[in-house]
């Protein structure tokens, strides 16, 4: 190893082999059975469970976990799968600490909560890898559906609509199917290929052709696409990125944090990956965190996200937080980029202080400077590659609750649908939901 954590500028190779494949390796692993049925026999198995209802994917967690409890988790996942295709990813993903786990009449009570995230991990990886797809499809109905992105939201649509007996061809223009389970999710959070083994998996269910290399707004059309199908699914995601809107913001290694982490995602060799001595990531999400917390897992010795506003407005939760901090990661607090410093390349960015007040956000004339060899940019992602004639609202496509768009014919899922979440879990639930809409209106 020739570099070093203290090596100057950008550099590949900072850590020694096991301390990358430490990093990298699963940060939630797999219970055994021993553990989960320890873990299922806190359930109270609640009527009207609270769990339940804070699911975007309503799953029935107290039957799931029965199903655990008296050994038998290739049923509790049918019983996940049932509600949520990619329930696999989401035990992976899902910040169930926001959401079921929170709560949890454990939680409420004793301040820890039924591990419902690792008991459905458990279930799915269980079926998933006996290679069993738990179900079939009906007769086939004689109808095209067009599903436009292969992200979570779309994979989701096109199973449902598969499996009611409809002929689906999915259209995205990058070479693997998955959308942000793929290119996006934190790659300690998934690891060892899960994302494309659970594509593999969903396909199974048959009836569905995934075509890559091929966009909505280049080759596509949403004309051509209702004119050949009986009904169109547009789950696009948020492909663009926010500006900075500060001095210096071209200069090179000023980056897009989600560019940065679908080549991370992409890389199997992690000690290939450059990296910064000095990283800085502008943001309070999700997305700021997973930057953060990846740059300083290549080995980064000095990484900081800065927000603009209060920690308690920052929208990565405080898990997520948390976790960024245990790894080292500095977070400062109501600080707005002013500019990028550097000749050429980035070298430092200057921050003004500022204060979130009832008349909005205001910047200080006190100011700082952070030496960054690269700048991440995590200010949120917005919605590119929309067709023409389509109502947007708020910035994305305006949807009635099960995805109708403003054009007959056509619905729209996951994070490019107005309203939701912007989580995996949520696009998930998005796009079933409007297949059981497009199925109901095509019957
Ligand atoms: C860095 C990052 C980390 C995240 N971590 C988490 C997490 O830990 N937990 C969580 O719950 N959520 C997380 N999220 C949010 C979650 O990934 C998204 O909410 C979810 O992926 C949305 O699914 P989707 O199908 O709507 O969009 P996407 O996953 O973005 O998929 C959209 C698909 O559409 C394709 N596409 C785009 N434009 C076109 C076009 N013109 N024509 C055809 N296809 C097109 C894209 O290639 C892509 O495959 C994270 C997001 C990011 C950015
Ligand atoms: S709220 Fe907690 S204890 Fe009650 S059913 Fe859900 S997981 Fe079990």
């Amino acid at each position: 190893m020739t570099n070093s954590q203290l090596t100057p500028g950008i550099a590949a190779g900072r850590l020694g082999a096991e301390d990358y494949a430490r990093n990298f390796d699963d940060i939630a692993p797999r219970y055994d059975g021993h553990e989960a049925r320890v873990a299922a026999d806190r359930c109270y198995f609640c009527h009207d469970a609270p769990c339940m209802t804070a699911c975007p994917t309503s799953i029935d967690i107290p039957l799931f976990i029965r199903q655990i409890a008296t050994g038998t988790p290739e049923a509790a996942a049918k019983t996940i799968f049932s509600q949520n295709i990619l329930g696999g990813m989401c035990a992976r993903v899902c910040p169930t600490e926001q959401l079921c786990e929170e709560v949890c009449v454990r939680e409420v009570a004793e301040g820890k909560p039924v591990e419902i995230g690792r008991l459905q991990r458990f279930a799915t990886d269980t079926l998933m890898e006996k290679g069993v797809h738990p179900f079939a499809r009906a007769s086939a109905t004689g109808k095209r559906i067009a599903v436009v992105g292969a992200g979570p939201a779309g994979l989701s649509a096109a199973h449902r609509l598969a499996m009611k007996g409809h002929d689906v061809t999915i259209f995205d223009p990058r070479p693997k199917a998955g959308g942000l389970n793929e290119y996006g999710i934190a790659s300690y959070k998934t690891p060892g290929g899960f994302a494309q083994a659970e594509v593999d998996w969903l396909l199974k269910i048959g009836g569905i052709a995934v075509q890559n290399g091929k966009a909505l707004g280049s080759g596509l059309t949403l004309e051509g696409l209702k004119a050949d199908h009986d009904a169109v699914v547009l789950a696009i995601g948020l492909a663009g990125v926010n500006a900075l809107r500060a001095e210096g913001e071209d200069l090179k290694n000023v980056l897009s944090a989600v560019d940065f982490i679908a080549e991370l995602r992409q890389q199997p060799d992690k000690a290939k990956l450059p990296i910064g001595r000095d990283v800085v990531v502008i943001g309070g999400g999700m997305t700021a965190v997973d930057a953060a917390v990846q740059s300083k897992l290549l080995g980064a010795e000095n990484v900081t996200i800065v927000y603009r506003r209060g920690q308690e407005r920052m929208s990565a939760s405080s898990h997520e937080q948390e976790h960024a901090a245990s790894v080292g990661v500095r977070i400062i607090h109501n600080a707005a980029p002013v500019r990028v410093v550097g000749n050429g390349a980035a070298q430092e960015v200057e921050f003004a202080y500022t204060e979130d007040s009832a008349d909005g956000l205001k910047q200080k004339d006190e100011t700082f400077r952070l030496k960054a060899d690269q700048v991440m940019k995590a200010i949120g992602q917005t919605l590119t590659g929309a067709p023409e004639g389509l109502k947007i609202e708020g910035g994305k496509i305006a949807v009635t609750g099960t995805g109708r768009t403003s054009v007959t014919g056509v619905w729209a899922a996951g994070d490019c649908a107005s309203g939701g979440e912007d989580l995996t879990v949520t696009a998930v639930a998005e796009g079933r939901d409007a297949a059981e809409d497009i199925h109901a209106s095509l019957s």
